[in-house]
């Protein structure tokens, strides 16, 4: 049986208080529907049903792409030093997940094999690879762009996506460790972040409402960690750097953020060495959505099946 249904009942009920009992049912019967446990929280089996609204998602949002886009997919590991020179721990080092290996001599892995099948540990032999898990579809592209020297005045524009992976456990259906992630990242000038940055506001409105989906665009913060981190968010939302596109998924009191508009300044324009024709370093934005977020949005919302969700939202899914 899915064991997940039951647990993310609890949860439903006891950490979101606002939930209810009515919120909390129809979201157990949706976990069924959507996914198998595989053994640890946030980490799922998708079942086709699921997969196919996840599918059809991103075809639409590849229908919304700038024809100039260019595309590229991820995989779910990134170099480790790209994303330390990112200035991802400053930010948020307990999100973190980092590969390890096994890649002593012989005699060390089969010393630690042996303990393992004695009972023992076998984890102290594991070192930290050059990998570590990526945790936003972005991180990877700006040494790519950053390889092209100076921008061109149009300046870029990409289709970027990847499975992410980030340590926040949570039984909630809407909290993933493991989630898929899809971004339009835009390297330019300020102005030309902005209009992006504008105009995707706009389309996102658009499509969450042809999906008949509720929502609020508001302001937001990065969870940057620890007391320096909360200087950090002040800052962030002073100069409306994150805008985020809320659903209510689990509760109305506290909706989702399923998709969000990001306006990083010129940080990865310097820290990559990426250049206006001007010599100014290139400033950047993206726009992310959350796939595995918007999928189960689309199921809370319109219910389990989505042969009988309205002829619209079909329409415009193509489903
Ligand atoms: P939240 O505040 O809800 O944790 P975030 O600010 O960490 O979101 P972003 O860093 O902007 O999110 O990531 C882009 C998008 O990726 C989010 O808008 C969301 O749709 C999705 N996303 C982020 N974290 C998760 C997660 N743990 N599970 C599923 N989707 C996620
Ligand atoms: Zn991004
Ligand atoms: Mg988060």
């Amino acid at each position: 049986m899915n064991n997940l249904a039951y647990r993310l009942d609890d949860v439903a009920t006891a950490e979101r208080p606002n939930t209810g009992r009515y919120a909390a049912e129809r979201l157990e019967g949706l976990a069924a529907t959507l996914f198998r446990p595989m053994g640890a929280d946030g980490v799922y089996a998708r079942t086709g049903a699921y997969e196919e609204v996840v599918d059809a998602l991103a075809a639409l949002i590849t229908r919304h792409r700038d024809p100039v886009a260019e595309v590229f997919r991820f995989p779910p590991v990134m170099s480790r030093r790209v994303l330390e020179t990112s200035g991802y721990l400053k930010s948020f080092p307990n999100l973190l997940g980092c590969v390890c290996c096994m890649d002593g001599s012989e005699a060390e892995v089969r010393g630690a094999v042996n303990r393992f099948v004695e009972g023992g540990a076998y984890t102290d032999a594991l070192n930290v690879a050059d990998l570590i898990l990526t945790p936003a579809s972005c991180y990877p592209i700006y040494p790519i762009a950053a390889a092209r020297g100076v921008l061109p005045d149009d300046g870029l524009l990409f289709d970027v996506g990847c499975d992410c992976f980030r340590r926040e456990p949570s039984r909630d259906l809407d909290r993933l460790q493991s989630f898929r992630m899809r971004e339009y990242v835009r390297i330019g000038s300020a102005d030309q972040i902005s209009a992006f940055r504008e105009s995707w506001m706009e389309t996102a409105r658009g499509i969450v409402e042809g999906l008949h989906l509720s929502y609020t665009v508001e302001v937001a913060n990065d969870p940057f960690f620890g007391r320096g981190g909360q200087l950090m968010a002040v800052s962030q939302r002073q100069q409306s750097l994150k805008f985020e596109l809320l659903i209510p998924v689990i509760s109305a009191q506290q909706p989702t953020a399923c998709m969000s508009f990001n306006y990083h300044q010129d940080h990865f324009g310097t820290t990559w060495g990426i250049n206006q024709t001007d010599g100014k370093p290139a400033h950047t934005g993206c726009v992310a959505f959350g796939m595995d977020r918007l999928a189960v949005a689309l199921f809370a919302t319109h219910g389990s099946k989505a042969a009988k969700w309205p002829a619209a939202v079909r329409q415009m899914l193509r489903l």
